[in-house]
C-alpha cells in the first residue's frame, strides 16, 4: 500500500501502511480496556476538611485537619456532580479513571491520525473547489 490516494476514485481513500498499523494497536488496546468494563468519567480527588466544632484540632495552628476522604468529581450536562468515595472505593476506581483518561488519549492520537491523513492528501492542494465567498458554515456529518 502506497497511501497515495487515487484521484479518479475518492470513494477508495486508504491510510497508509504505518498509519493503518498504529491504528490496528491502538484499536487493540481500545478494545482490551473496554472488554473490562472498568471505566469511570472523571476524576478522584483527596479532600481534608475543617469541621464546625471551635476547639478540634482542624482549627488549631497548625491545624490538624480531617481525612484524607476521596471524593469523584465529573461532569453531566455541564453540572459537576460528586460523590464521596470509601479508602477502598478510591482503591478500587482510580484504576478505573485511568483506564476513561486512556481511552480519550487513545480516540485522540485516532483523530490526530486522520488529521494528519487528511492534510498529507494530494487533493488538499487542489484549490478549484474552494468556495470563492464565503455565505455561511456548514457542517455535515
Ligand atoms: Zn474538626
Amino acid at each position: 500500500m502506497t497511501g497515495i490516494t487515487d484521484l479518479c476514485h475518492p470513494e477508495t481513500v486508504r491510510v497508509a501502511a504505518a498509519h493503518q498499523a498504529e491504528a490496528e494497536k491502538i484499536a487493540a488496546e481500545l478494545a482490551a480496556i473496554a472488554a473490562t468494563g472498568m471505566v469511570l468519567p472523571g476524576s478522584i480527588t483527596k479532600r481534608r476538611t475543617r469541621c464546625g466544632r471551635r476547639n478540634c484540632g482542624c482549627h488549631a495552628d497548625p491545624p490538624r485537619l480531617h481525612g484524607p476522604y476521596w471524593q469523584w468529581t465529573r461532569k453531566i450536562a455541564a453540572k459537576t456532580i460528586c460523590r464521596w468515595l470509601s479508602a477502598d472505593q478510591h482503591r478500587d476506581y482510580t484504576p478505573w479513571i485511568d483506564n476513561d483518561r486512556r481511552l480519550h488519549e487513545l480516540l485522540a492520537r485516532l483523530e490526530t491520525l486522520g488529521a494528519a491523513a487528511f492534510d498529507a492528501d494530494p487533493r488538499r492542494e487542489r484549490q478549484a473547489n474552494r468556495p470563492a465567498s464565503r455565505t455561511g458554515t456548514e457542517v455535515s456529518r
